[in-house]
């Protein structure tokens, strides 16, 4: 550490993102380093990269017996690393003095009260973490705005139109395109949906990542999502985004402007670009040399469609949610991440999930302009509606 290295907390470091975002750290040393790490309940996992990364810190949310988080303290303790657990240790974490920037890595509502903790300790946020927007977005950017930290996409498609939006100016922009793979399903009749296995759904043409956005990209829940996303992240009203299926993943997104301009992002599909991106406080790194360009293969072959909403109602629940407002998006969310638990255990059918996101909807309480307290309530609320729905 010499003092020019920008500091790293990775909430989520042992999942897809986080451990791409430790790669990106390994390939830069004279530029990054790491603070703080946190897992759900891997401790092998985060004990390695703890043994490479050398952070200050590990926070392990839910570890599996108490015996093993004492094995696991004991050998952190025994290379000068403090190590703790449950998820107000992960949030205190997010407020450590020796972090520059929190990548949120971490799956689903659990990205929230850390991030919105990272917030008011003036921390940069590197935002992986979509759900926190999906729940909260409106609380979230307030925050941002009277604590004046920056939140750097890393989304794909938000980093792209964030990159496209660079040096113009907002007030000018007609329309955001939200580019959507189309997921696993995209060729599938619309008969043999119902009949789609976990096994099925995980297998994504274009990206590696991890079990709960792999569904959400084939329901396509993940574009509404995104669309939610991008109107926090941008300040666009939702009737101003659009999604269109682009099956290739070579344009990351546009932005189309009031003179009829296009602006786009291409790039291979690897979230190591954007990862690189917002680490980087938007400066452009050397690609390293593990990864690749994209070439005019690649390229060659550029095709768009619109989305098809009847055989995937989940990419209507985004403008949806901004339309009715208040506490719609969290008890999206919240149906949401139990139907895909119970869909990866077999436990519902894959056109299920949707339909128990629409159930869990007409039985929550709508509620008009919610504080967090509220979000946090609503969230509890919607998971109990949902699993009674199973
Ligand atoms: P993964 O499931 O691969 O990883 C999730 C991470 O969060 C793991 O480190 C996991 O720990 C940890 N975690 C899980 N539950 C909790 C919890 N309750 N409390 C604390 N930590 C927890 O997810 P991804 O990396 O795929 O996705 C992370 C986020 O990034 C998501 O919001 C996703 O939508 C978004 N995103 C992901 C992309 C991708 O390419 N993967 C692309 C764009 C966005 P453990 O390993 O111990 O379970
Ligand atoms: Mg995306």
């Amino acid at each position: 550490m010499d003092g020019t290295q920008r500091r790293v907390a990775v909430l989520g470091s042992t999942g897809s993102i986080g451990r791409q975002t430790l790669d990106t750290v390994a390939s830069y040393p004279e530029l990054f380093v790491v603070s703080v790490l946190t897992a759900g309940s891997n401790m092998d996992m985060l004990s390695e990269q703890a043994a490479k990364f050398r952070p200050s810190k590990v926070v392990v949310a839910n570890p599996q017996s108490r015996d093993a988080f004492e094995v696991f303290r004991a050998e952190m303790a025994s290379m000068g690393i403090k190590a703790s657990c449950g998820d107000e240790a992960i949030a205190d974490a997010m407020a450590d003095d020796d972090t520059d920037v929190v990548v949120t890595a971490t799956v689903g509502y659990s990205g929230l009260i850390p991030t919105i903790r990272a917030i008011r300790a003036g921390k940069t946020i590197a935002l992986a973490n979509k759900e926190t927007l999906v729940v909260a977005g409106d609380i979230v950017t307030r925050e941002k705005e009277i604590f004046g930290v920056d939140i750097i996409p890393v989304d794909s498609e938000h980093s792209a139109i964030y990159q496209c939006l660079h040096g113009e100016d907002c007030n000018t922009v007609e329309r955001l395109w939200i580019t959507a793979s189309g997921g696993p399903f995209r060729c599938v009749e619309p008969s043999r949906l119902a009949g789609m296995k976990a096994s099925d759904a995980l297998r994504h043409p274009n990206w590696s990542m991890g079990a709960k956005i792999t569904v959400d990209s084939a329901t396509m829940v993940n574009k509404s999502f995104e669309i939610i996303e991008a109107r926090w992240l941008f300040g666009i009203p939702g009737e101003r985004i659009s999604a269109v299926v682009h099956p290739q993943s070579i344009v990351h997104s546009m932005v189309e402007y009031r003179d009829g301009a296009l602006k786009a992002q291409l790039g291979v599909p690897d979230m190591h670009l954007p990862i690189r991106y917002a680490l980087a406080g938007s400066r452009r790194l050397e690609l390293p040399s593990v990864e690749r360009r994209l070439t005019v293969a690649d390229m060659s072959h550029l095709t768009f469609e619109e989305p098809d909403v009847e055989k995937f109602p989940g990419i209507a629940l985004g403008h949806y949610a901004l339309q009715h407002g208040g506490n719609t998006a969290c008890v999206i969310n919240a149906a949401n991440e139990i139907a895909v638990d119970a869909f990866l255990h077999d436990r519902i059918g894959f056109t299920d999930i949707v339909r128990i996101i629409e159930k869990t909807l007409e039985r929550a309480d709508y509620v008009p302009a919610p504080t967090l307290d509220d979000y946090v309530e609503s969230n509890t609320q919607a998971r109990r509606i949902a699993a009674g729905l199973i």
